[in-house]
């Protein structure tokens, strides 16, 4: 089964789906991840993306495209997977559903759409800055770049909502409250939509 996370940055996407992955037995692909590791190994994909990472902005369509494509024909994705920060565009979402066809994964089936309100994720990540500022870690946090962040979300990632809600596969779910509590609304979600 596919399924999409959608939600503003900082909104728990990748704590949240690491949870459902791990119960669900499927595997959670974060296309942000998978450019940080690029990033840090110093590989071609890495260099080509580390600038536009630090300045808050989107890869291409078509570098995100051939990354997800290679990751999705590995063979721990033949019953699904969970994405985690793809699709972000509407370039992206358009040639998702082609390309899960053709890798025989079916069309995306349900996108959680993780709900948190503007001040409470600027909040969060300003406190995430805080503790990977000790570790050394994600410079795309610093506060300039967060701004930055949240436009291209409202901008570019936002009209998704709609764009999956007119094809009934969207559900909604508030991403306020602990990590358990949005795990449970989260977790009926997915049962509901593995039982159709
Ligand atoms: P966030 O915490 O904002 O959800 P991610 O960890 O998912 O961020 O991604 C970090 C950065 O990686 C993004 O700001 C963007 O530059 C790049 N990136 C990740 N996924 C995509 C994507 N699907 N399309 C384009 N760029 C992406």
């Amino acid at each position: 089964m596919m399924v999409v996370f959608l939600g503003p940055p900082g909104a728990g996407k990748g704590t949240q789906a690491a949870r459902l992955a791990a119960k669900y037995g499927l595997p959670q692909i974060s296309t942000g991840d998978m450019l940080r590791e690029a990033v840090g190994a110093g590989t071609e994909l890495g260099g080509r993306v580390k600038a536009i990472m630090a300045s808050g902005d989107l890869v291409s369509d078509e570098v995100m495209l051939e990354l997800v494509e290679d990751r999705l024909a590995k063979p721990d994705c033949s019953g699904g997977a969970i994405l985690d920060g793809y699709p972000r565009t509407r370039g992206q979402a358009a040639t998702l559903d082609p390309l899960t066809e053709r890798l025989g994964l079916g069309e995306v089936k349900l996108v959680l759409s993780l709900d948190v309100p503007e001040e409470e994720v600027v909040n969060r990540i300003s406190g995430r800055r805080q503790e990977s500022a000790a570790m050394g870690e994600r410079d795309d946090d610093k506060q300039e770049v967060v701004v930055e962040r949240m436009r291209v979300y409202r901008e570019l990632t936002e009209p998704l909502v709609d764009y999956y809600r007119d094809r009934s596969v969207l559900r909604q779910v508030d991403g306020v409250g602990t990590i358990d509590e949005v795990f449970g609304r989260l977790d009926e979600a997915m049962r509901e939509a593995v039982q159709q």
